[in-house]
């Protein structure tokens, strides 16, 4: 519920636009049920959170030095969780961990307004990748949520609603089970949220309304019947054969769809012995797409690829969705915007127009298709090529700029949630572009939205 009254801990910084009421506490108002706006000094709320990131830098930067130094893979995120729950619980910010029945998720409440909407939900990573470790600098998506949180956390009791700071683990795809933000989506821990914003270090400094890939995983599994690959061949039923198959018939549908699907895979096993008619085979395909509902179609093609195939050497087929999917994100121009100008306020060069192509996929994307979300890029290189999940990436998010890049990132995220409590219009106004956002995300035209309007 977006209330039109003022929330009771808004003090003094009240003034009042509209005809008055009785002043009370500080805060003037209109009588319930009329309409009246509330002016907060949120310029200087938002003063406050930018120097309580500055008061915190060299501990954010120790903690996020700390966790690049000890990478920990998806849904291992021991050491990593503990350390950022504990920065928030050491500040008196209660810390559940466990949070969606994952061991390294933690949900932190902030205020003492908590149960209050609207609430603004801050994400946190901290998983990386393995044999690389924090490739993808989720050691500055980590701290970047804790130093806002503690910043938010001074200012909170005068802000109407709440503040959540989620942490979310396993977001890359490497590990078993990964994309803890779906579990926390089909948990319904966002029910309660009403906007959800994060950063990632990138190679530009940029919101867009780029959306990521959706993707989904899935595993085939080819049973035949193994027979003496010399002695006696026509007794054998050959799983790798199915396997060899199913990889070119991927290959020759690569073709016949869109060009923005990407269909890559491994073979996760092709028999025992050359001299053995392999009688179980098994191959690892992710796929993905702009968009979630055309997804759905590649998908139900590779699956007719891995029939066809079985069909064809008269192998038995299994096959499992070996994680959650990741739906594309549907970034919230409402929050982009909101961003944008928080980081120019604080001197930061943001270029909305991306100069680099090339997407990956994001389980922040199932978070961004159920409340409005935003995840803004920002640079912690001058090397726009540097690929993520590379070495060079990795040294980035080690380096001097990487940390920078986490505390204007922590000062953004901040600023936003400030914005967002203090004016309930832009959470109206979110809504509503991402209510309509997903309308057209499930075919409905322009027209259409129009003339329902
Ligand atoms: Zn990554
Ligand atoms: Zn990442």
């Amino acid at each position: 519920m977006l209330g039109d009254r003022p929330p009771p801990g808004v003090r003094a910084i009240a003034e009042i636009i509209q005809s008055p009421a009785s002043p009370r506490d500080g805060v003037t108002a209109r009588p319930w049920g009329t309409t009246y706006r509330l002016m907060v000094d949120v310029k200087k709320l938002k003063q406050r959170v930018c120097e309580a990131v500055d008061r915190r830098a060299a501990e954010l930067i120790e903690t996020a030095d700390w966790i690049h130094a000890h990478p920990e893979i998806g849904h291992q995120e021991v050491e990593a969780s503990k350390r950022l729950a504990g920065m928030l619980e050491t500040n008196g910010i209660p810390v559940e961990m466990g949070t969606a029945g994952m061991a390294t998720a933690f949900k932190a409440e902030l205020g003492d307004n908590k149960h209050e909407r609207p609430r603004v939900a801050i994400l946190a990573e901290y998983d990386a990748l393995p044999g690389l470790g924090h490739g993808c600098g989720h050691n500055l998506i980590g701290t970047s949520a804790i130093g806002a949180g503690l910043a938010l956390k001074e200012v909170v009791p005068e802000l109407p609603g709440s503040i959540w700071v989620l942490g979310t683990p396993a977001e890359e795809s490497a590990a078993p089970n990964s994309g803890g933000k779906v579990h926390m989506v089909n948990a319904g821990i966002f029910n309660d949220v009403d906007a959800a914003i994060m950063f990632h270090p990138g190679t530009e400094t940029a919101v867009t309304l780029d959306r990521s890939l959706a993707a989904r995983g899935f595993e085939f599994y080819f049973h035949g019947r193994a027979a003496h690959a010399a002695g006696a061949p026509e007794e054998g039923i050959n799983a790798l054969d199915a396997v060899v198959l199913m990889y070119n018939a991927i290959s020759v549908l690569r073709q016949q769809v869109r060009s923005d699907v990407r269909i890559h895979g491994i073979i996760l096993s092709g028999g025992a012995a050359a001299n053995i008619i392999p009688d179980y085979a098994a191959i690892r395909y992710r796929t993905r797409a702009d968009d979630s509902e055309y997804l759905e179609e590649v998908v139900q093609r590779v699956v007719a690829c891995a029939e066809g195939a079985a069909r064809a050497t008269g192998c038995k087929l299994e096959w499992n969705e070996y994680m959650p999917g990741y739906e594309n994100t549907m970034p919230n121009k409402v929050l982009l915007e909101l961003m944008t100008a928080n980081l120019r306020s604080i001197g930061v060069t943001v270029n909305n127009e991306r100069r680099r192509s090339g997407r990956g996929s994001t389980d922040f994307g199932n978070v961004s298709r159920r409340v409005p979300g935003i995840e803004a890029r920002i640079a912690i290189t001058d090397v726009l090529e540097t690929p993520g999940h590379s070495v060079e990436f990795r040294e980035a998010a080690g380096s001097d700029q990487g940390r920078q890049a986490m505390l204007v990132a922590a000062k953004g995220l901040a600023m936003t949630a400030v914005d967002l409590l203090t004016n309930p219009d832009y959470l109206k106004k979110a809504r509503a572009v991402f209510d309509e956002d997903l309308l057209r995300s499930r075919g409905v035209t322009s027209r259409e939205l129009r003339r329902n309007a």
